[in-house]
């Protein structure tokens, strides 16, 4: 089995030439999933592995648009549509200059489990663009925005794909390109995409949900300890949409977050961060947090990791692989006892191991960050029942189902001989929903 196992993994690699992110996820969920073939033969015999490393549809596109100095700029699209087993492709867009097709890939990848993990019936996809949306003023990313639902419309729809956002997409994207879909298309189709505004279909708790699943899930990692966020002092990095949120229900559950980043440093504040202020200057302003650091009189730190200030909970919030392994053994150093991933495969795979064997509870982002999309999907359903439904109900749905993903990771972690293993109880958990449904 290892040996069949090695020989996909190697056909997978080779097909896909020069997409390192995409290789380490590929080889992350690999790692996991020998007992599980060995103990179910009818996924080899069918394939499953193989079926499920090839996305279902890949699109790339070109998407021009116009400058306010009147320059004419070209950037790329992507989506891509990885698996449909389990309802209609579900997954964001990111809008970054290191977006490639090797890193939506990875992220089609990773979404594809972590949708199966919700229980919701929502397959995955992911895509995005190299477009920079830093310095560019309102006007320019409407009109790239539109540019981009222009070519990619013809592509989505509520039963066929449904994006949200990721890095570089919010609200205001959403916006922007929920009106593009209306005007081409002549259909209020609100289930089309996700992370929609309040007054036009969005469900309360969505912008929330992402940072909220992601404590929320490192909580009841704490309470199987027999432990809590009380008193606990929290790092975070990055400082956007689910840093923020995370601060927040941290914060909310008695945890003392003294950092949180951005890409130009980390801001130290010993006294708690003051969440009103660094979403001021953040989220209202879009400005650095040395400014917040600057308006707070707190600390900061350019250049550096946020990792190295010591925590006994660390939420990696930013980006991929930005915690690695001399950042985690400054952790293990300063006694961390959990760390979950509110960003997608921020954990590098030595630092992973390394946590592991210090005894760290880790509780990887296919699992601990599945409150954002699987909010997605309760939007889905309001929007289907033409309903919207209250913050406290919506919010008690959020935490039933980070409840659940965390207790299925752990009961399937035990069945396959891997206690207390959540990155195993995921894969294996994530993948076997998935694979059955395409048997099926
Ligand atoms: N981009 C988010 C994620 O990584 C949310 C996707 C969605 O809501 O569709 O899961």
């Amino acid at each position: 089995m290892r040996q069949q196992l090695a020989h996909v993994l190697e056909q997978v690699l080779r097909r896909n030439p020069g997409e390192q992110e995409f290789h380490q996820a590929v080889v992350e969920v690999f790692d996991s999933l020998e007992p599980v073939l060995r103990k179910n033969p009818q996924y080899v015999d069918a394939a499953v592995l193989e079926r499920l490393c090839e996305p279902e549809r890949q699109l790339i596109f070109r998407v021009p648009w116009v400058d306010d100095a009147g320059t004419v700029h070209t950037n790329r699209g992507f989506r891509v549509e990885y698996n449909s087993a389990l309802g209609p492709y579900k997954g964001g867009l990111r809008f970054h200059p290191s977006v490639y097709l090797g890193i939506v890939k990875f992220l089609g990848f990773e979404q594809v489990f972590k949708n199966a993990l919700t229980g919701m019936p929502i397959g995955g996809g992911k895509g995005g663009s190299d477009f920079d949306p830093r310095g560019r003023s309102q006007g320019e990313v409407m009109r790239f925005c539109q540019s981009f639902m222009t070519e990619l419309y013809r592509h989505l729809g509520e039963h066929t794909d449904v994006p949200a956002g990721d890095i570089g997409v919010g609200g205001r994207e959403i916006g922007y390109l929920f009106g593009q879909y209306k005007r081409i298309t002549n259909r209020y189709e609100s289930g089309v995409l996700t992370g929609k505004g309040l007054t036009w279909g969005g469900s309360l708790v969505r912008t929330e949900a992402t940072g909220y699943g992601t404590v929320l899930f490192a909580e009841r990692m704490l309470q199987n300890r027999g432990t809590s966020f009380d008193g606990r002092r929290v790092v975070v990095s990055g400082s956007g949409n689910v840093a923020q949120y995370a601060i927040q229900k941290a914060q909310q559950l008695g945890g003392h977050v003294v950092a949180c980043s951005d890409s130009t440093g980390y801001v130290l504040d010993e006294r708690g961060i003051d969440l009103d202020l660094l979403q001021q200057t953040r989220e209202v302003e879009r400005l650095p947090v040395s400014i917040y650091a600057e308006r707070r009189g707190a600390t900061f730190v350019p250049g550096r990791r946020v990792w190295e200030v010591g925590a006994q909970v660390a939420l990696p919030c930013a980006t991929q692989n930005e915690l690695d392994e001399d950042s985690a053994a400054a952790l293990v150093r300063s006694g961390v006892i959990a760390v979950a991933e509110g960003a997608n495969m921020p954990t590098t795979p030595s630092a992973v191991a390394l946590l592991r064997d210090a005894g760290v509870l880790f509780g990887p982002g296919k699992a601990a960050n599945a409150g954002g999309v699987a909010t997605s999907a309760l939007e889905m359903q309001q929007n289907a029942s033409r309903d919207s439904w209250s913050f406290e109900y919506t919010e008690e749905r959020l935490a039933g189902i980070m409840h659940s993903i965390h207790d299925r990771c752990l009961a399937t972690a035990d069945e396959y001989e891997a206690p207390g293993n959540y990155v195993v109880g995921a894969n294996i958990a994530g993948f076997t929903k998935v694979a059955d449904a395409m048997l099926a």
